[in-house]
């Protein structure tokens, strides 16, 4: 039976381009959005034209009564999951000092709530194949820190400690987890940047070039196939940040 891949966050962006890639190449894709439905019927549509059925399901991966409803959607339809992708997230620029209570909660509930809740939903039925794979999608700001961005470094560095101390407790039921972390992508989420500011960035990575979404999903097809890879933080950056 073909892999059975929930994708958070897939409406649009590097989740939008993981999910077109494993539609593509035969998995079965569950496209979770949130508000952006247009978007994410559109994703369907397109990948139609091509004779390729997908799942879009919205659900607010930051709760987890939606958390629980995604996964069941999944397992309720398919029976399985074979690979979560923890993708969903949301970013900040603000000056510490300003941030708010209501302001941690919102990134820190999006960004790894999030991933700690889908896990849970999803593990048991991994446990009970003995297979399985987690992806969380991180960031460079979460292994070196990022100026502005405090709230959204700490969400991410919280992601690769579940990686990591997750990888080690369900290694022995063969389920890998792993994170990766990007470090400039060209999505909305940067669009809050000038075309100087992406300018003296891109001066600063010794590709000289901001990354697109398929370095990202190309990673993902990779971990797929792969079997011996687990707790690690995948760094896709150009260069920029050397650790
Ligand atoms: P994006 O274009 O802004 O897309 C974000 C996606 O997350 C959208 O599909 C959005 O869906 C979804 N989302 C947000 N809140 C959600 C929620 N509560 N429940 C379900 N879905 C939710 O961002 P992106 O650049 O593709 O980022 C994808 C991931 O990569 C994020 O985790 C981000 O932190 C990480 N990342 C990105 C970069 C970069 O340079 N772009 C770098 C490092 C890491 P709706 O619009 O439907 O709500």
């Amino acid at each position: 039976m073909e892999k059975i891949v929930i994708i958070t966050g897939a409406s649009r962006g590097i989740g939008r381009e993981i999910a077109k890639r494993l539609a593509k190449k035969g998995l079965k894709v569950i496209a979770n959005y949130n508000k952006s439905e247009e978007a994410a019927k559109e994703l369907k549509s397109e990948l139609k034209q091509e004779g390729i059925k997908i799942d879009i399901v919205k659900a607010d991966v930051s709760k987890r009564e939606e958390a629980k409803k995604l996964a069941k959607y999944a397992l309720d339809k398919y029976g399985k999951i074979d690979v979560l992708i923890n993708n969903a997230g949301i970013s900040e620029y603000k000056l510490f000092t300003d941030e708010t209570d209501e302001d941690w909660d919102k990134i820190i509930n999006t960004n790894l709530y999030s991933a700690f809740a889908m896990s849970q939903e999803v593990i048991p039925n991994m446990v009970h194949n003995k297979n399985g794979l987690i992806i969380n999608m991180s960031s460079a700001w979460g292994v070196v820190g990022g100026s502005l961005e405090v709230i959204y470094s700490v969400s991410k560095a919280g992601m690769d400690g579940l990686t990591k101390a997750l990888a080690k407790e369900l290694g022995p039921s063969s389920i890998r987890v792993n994170s990766i972390a990007p470090g400039m992508i060209y999505t909305k989420m940067n669009e809050k940047f000038t075309s100087e500011e992406i300018e003296e960035i891109k001066e600063e990575i010794p590709l000289g070039k901001i990354g697109e979404a398929q370095d990202i999903s190309k990673c993902v097809e990779w971990l797929i196939e792969d079997k011996y890879t687990t707790g690690q933080v995948i760094s896709i950056n150009g260069g920029w940040i050397i650790t």
